[in-house]
């Protein structure tokens, strides 16, 4: 994404006082990283740490996800993290559909802008603005199409430090990300296809060359490939 344009972004979300949550934020957390990502994080929304600092992931949840990052040998500077609002919740409570509403211009012109190869989707509001309706212990940790993007869906890592029963599967799912980025492709379209309005597909087993068909109980025929 050209970097004046990306400035440019940030600044508009500065700016924005399009919900309530404007009212009670220390600093925007438009998110941040390289702007030419090929893997792109998008989680829920800023805590405390990322309210004061106004960059995401910078407090526990974020060292963890430092930690998995590492373990498949990529680092923060290389991925473009963000999160699904732009400004914290009051009390680090769940954000509102019409704050999610509202910042989804931002998130989407990140998408589209940046062309992701993979969208890592790190909890349940961030995969639920792809795939309304999803349950996230159905859904993780399988790849999905949805429109030009490759998504996956995996635990927030404040889930697993919320419970550590969560780390071997986080641990599992973020393995699947390096074979899932060396066999994609940057979608070619911009198109405007980000939002509540699409569902996504599952891929078949050839992404990662294992067969995932039935895993997530939906109908094998949705299956789209990459390859
Ligand atoms: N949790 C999130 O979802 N995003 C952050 O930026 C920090 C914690």
């Amino acid at each position: 994404m050209d970097t004046q344009l990306l400035e440019l972004l940030n600044s508009r979300i500065a700016g924005c006082t399009a919900c309530r949550l404007h009212e009670t934020r220390t600093l925007t957390v438009p998110g941040d990283g390289d702007p030419d990502a090929e893997l792109m994080f998008i989680g829920e929304g800023p805590g405390a740490n990322e309210d004061q600092q106004g960059r995401p992931f910078v407090g526990r949840a974020g060292q963890l996800l430092d930690e998995l990052l590492a373990e498949i040998g990529l680092s923060r500077p290389e991925v473009f993290v963000t999160n699904v609002v732009k400004c914290r919740p009051p009390g680090n409570r769940d954000p509102q559909a019409d704050e999610i509403g509202c910042c989804e211009v931002y998130l989407r012109e990140q998408i589209e802008g940046i062309r992701p190869k993979l969208i890592v989707l790190l909890g349940r509001f961030a995969t639920q603005y792809f795939l309304p309706d999803t349950k996230m212990g159905e859904a993780r940790g399988q790849p999905y199409q949805a429109g030009p993007w490759l998504i996956l869906p995996v635990y927030h890592p404040a889930a697993a430090l919320r419970n550590s029963n969560l780390m071997n599967t986080m641990r599992q799912d973020f393995s699947v990300i390096p074979p899932l980025l060396a066999n994609a492709e940057r979608p070619q379209i911009a198109a405007p296809h980000t939002g509540h309005t699409h569902g996504g597909a599952p891929l078949s087993g050839s992404v990662l060359g294992e067969s995932m068909s039935g895993e997530t109980g939906q109908d094998d025929t949705s299956q789209q490939s990459l390859l």
